[in-house]
C-alpha cells in the first residue's frame, strides 16, 4: 500500500544516459519542428532534447515537485514547462498543430495515453515512446496474433508502427516489475478515409466479443439497409486486418 501511495504517478526514472540518448536519436524530424515530452521526470531525456532542439521543446509533467526541479535545473523558458496531466492537455491550448511526442511514459495509464494521442492524431506526426513491453506488443500486432486488439487496429490506422528495442528493468530506479520496450509511430501518408468515431465504435464493439462472428457482434447495425451484404461479416474481429476494418466502417457509413 505504501508503495502505491509513494508512486502514485508511476515514476520509474531511467538511469542509463546512453539509452536516453539512443531513444532521443530516434526522432526523425520529418514534417515537424516541435517536440512535446510527456512525463520528463528528472529530465534524463530532456537533457538530450534540449542540447539539440532547445527552442522547440515543450515539457508536460503532472508532479509539482518535478516541475520545480525542472524549472531550476534546465534552461528552458518557464512557460514551456507545463504543469499538467497529459490526459487533460489539448495541443490547441498552445497553438500546436504539428509536432512529435516523446516519453518514457507512465505505464499505469498506457492505454489512456494512446487514446489521447489518437484523439489529436491530426496534429501528431510522430511518437517515440517507452511502455511496458506487453503494451508495445499490442500496438504492433497483426491480425491473427493473440495480442491483436482495439489499440493495434486504431493506432495502425493512423500510424506506421515499429518495435525499436527491449529495455531491461535494471536501467530504472526504482526497478519496475515488468520489461519495457521502445516503439515508434510515424503518421501514415495515405489513410483510407472513413468516419473516425464510427471506426472507433466498430472496432470496440467487434473486439469486445472477439470470438463472435462480426454479423453477431455488430448487432447494433442490423437494421441498416442491406446489412448482410457487407463483406467480412463471417469473420471474427481478430481475423480482420486494419485495412478491412476501415473498409467495414465505410460499408456501414454508406448505409447510415
Ligand atoms: N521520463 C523520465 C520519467 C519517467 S517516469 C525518465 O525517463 O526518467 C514517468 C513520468 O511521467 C514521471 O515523471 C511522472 O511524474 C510523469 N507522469 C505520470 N502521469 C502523468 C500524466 N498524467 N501527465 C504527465 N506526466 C505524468
Amino acid at each position: 500500500m505504501l508503495n502505491i501511495i509513494k508512486n502514485k504517478f508511476d515514476q520509474y526514472f531511467l538511469k542509463d544516459k546512453n539509452l536516453a540518448k539512443k531513444i532521443v536519436k530516434n526522432l526523425s524530424f520529418q514534417n515537424y519542428d516541435t517536440i512535446v515530452e510527456i512525463g520528463p521526470g528528472l529530465g534524463i531525456l530532456t537533457k538530450y532534447l534540449l542540447n539539440n532542439y532547445n527552442n522547440n521543446v515543450f515539457l508536460i509533467e503532472i508532479d509539482k515537485k518535478l516541475i520545480s526541479f525542472l524549472r531550476k535545473n534546465f534552461s528552458i523558458s518557464k512557460n514551456r514547462i507545463i504543469h499538467k496531466d497529459f490526459l487533460k492537455w489539448n495541443p490547441e491550448e498552445i497553438q500546436l498543430h504539428n509536432f512529435a511526442i516523446i516519453g518514457n511514459f507512465p505505464y499505469n495509464i498506457s492505454s489512456k495515453i494512446l487514446f489521447h494521442i489518437l484523439k489529436y492524431n491530426q496534429y501528431i506526426q510522430e511518437c517515440i515512446g517507452m511502455f511496458q513491453k506487453e503494451v508495445v506488443k499490442r500496438i504492433i500486432s497483426d491480425k491473427g496474433n493473440k495480442n491483436y486488439g482495439i489499440l493495434s487496429v486504431l493506432i495502425q490506422t493512423f500510424y506506421d508502427v515499429k518495435y525499436l528495442f527491449t529495455v531491461n528493468k535494471k536501467v530504472f530506479s526504482p526497478m519496475p516489475n515488468v520489461k519495457s520496450a521502445v516503439f515508434s509511430l510515424k503518421k501514415k501518408k495515405d489513410i483510407l478515409y472513413c468516419n473516425k468515431n464510427l471506426l472507433f465504435q466498430c472496432v470496440k464493439i467487434a473486439f469486445n466479443q472477439r470470438r463472435k462472428k462480426l454479423k453477431n457482434s455488430l448487432q447494433l447495425f442490423h437494421h441498416l439497409p442491406n446489412f448482410y451484404k457487407i463483406p467480412f461479416l463471417n469473420k471474427r474481429a481478430e481475423e480482420l486486418s486494419v485495412k478491412e476494418f476501415l473498409q467495414l466502417t465505410k460499408e456501414i457509413e454508406i448505409r447510415k
